[in-house]
């Protein structure tokens, strides 16, 4: 159906088309990219606020284009959620994420664990804690140290469905958090409901800590909400000394942001942490 509209509109609208003909391309050129395996995992700090040591990484995937260079996923995610090609894709970085992990920790860098991003439609696959733990057993790594972000409006869809799948995740001993938390539609009756392990708290209320009392409100209330919950909070986008400082006050157990660290290859995470961290 969709397509017998789309060829309509090819020859009512050719300006159309181009745009169509631009997504076509860029879809087959994601689709190469898979295949050829160009997609990057960066990895970005996430520090324990009191004993302000790298607890874990957060895996944020980027595309090295042979000749375009390092796509961000904003340019890319929303095509592939569309196209389905972000089932594959967020494979690829669960794998790549879980092997780099497993070496780090054989290097030394012992408790060290990741987060990935699950997207809405890799939230729906049926078989998404078989492929989970199989891609754990290849890397060797134990699930523990695997935490998948899922966000607000993905767990609220379809909930009773949700606390089944995340039972299932839970039981094989992954760790759950709801990502981008207070932009969404979360209601706080279900989030008792689900079996979480922690708040990821959206950037926009952390970067109005210092300018913004209502922020600040939100910020804290959300700390409460997870301590009550017994769930762990971590804030997103700490740009500051400040920010940071008002965060530790207030017991927001990890925090992560450009402060300490951007999303970074492999290699300069090394780096990263022999510089900070020994
Ligand atoms: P997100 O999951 O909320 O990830 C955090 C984003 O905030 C990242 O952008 C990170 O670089 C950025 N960020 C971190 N600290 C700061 C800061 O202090 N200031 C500012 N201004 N930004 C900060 P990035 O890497 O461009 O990723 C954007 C979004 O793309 C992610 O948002 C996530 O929704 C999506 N994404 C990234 N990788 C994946 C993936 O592997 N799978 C899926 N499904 N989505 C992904
Ligand atoms: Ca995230
Ligand atoms: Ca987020
Ligand atoms: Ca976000």
């Amino acid at each position: 159906k969709q397509q017998g509209r789309n060829n309509f509109q090819y020859y009512l609208a050719p300006e159309k088309t181009e745009a169509q003909i631009e997504r076509f391309a860029m879809e087959a050129m994601l689709r190469k990219a898979l295949e050829k395996d160009e997609l990057l995992v960066y990895y970005q700090p996430r520090i324990n606020t009191k004993s302000e040591r790298v607890v874990c990484v957060e895996a944020l995937v980027r595309w090295q284009h042979p000749s375009l260079g390092v796509i961000p996923p904003k340019d890319f995610i929303p095509l592939a959620e569309e196209t389905g090609l972000i089932v594959q894709l967020g494979e690829q970085v669960l794998r790549k994420a879980c092997v780099q992990i497993k070496q780090w920790q054989d290097a030394g860098m012992e408790d060290l664990s990741v987060s990935v991003n699950l997207s809405p439609l890799q939230f729906r696959q049926q078989h998404l804690p078989g492929v989970i733990g199989r891609i754990l057993r290849q890397a060797g790594l134990l699930p523990q140290y695997l935490e998948l972000e899922i966000t607000e409006s993905a767990a609220m869809q379809n909930v009773n469905r949700n606390i089944l799948m995340l039972r299932e995740l839970k039981e094989m001993g992954v760790k759950i958090s709801i990502d981008d938390f207070g932009t969404g539609y979360s209601s706080l009756s279900y989030l008792k409901k689900f079996p979480i392990d922690a708040l990821k708290v959206d950037r926009s209320f952390i970067s109005g800590i210092h300018e913004d009392p209502d922020d600040a409100a939100i910020v804290n209330a959300i700390i409460v909400l997870a301590k009550t919950l017994k769930l762990k909070v971590t804030a997103e986008g700490v740009e500051t000394e400040e920010q940071y400082i008002y965060l530790q006050q207030h017991k927001c157990d990890e925090a992560q942001g450009y402060l300490f660290g951007k999303p970074m290859p492999p290699e300069t995470f090394e780096e990263w942490y022999k510089l900070n961290m020994t």
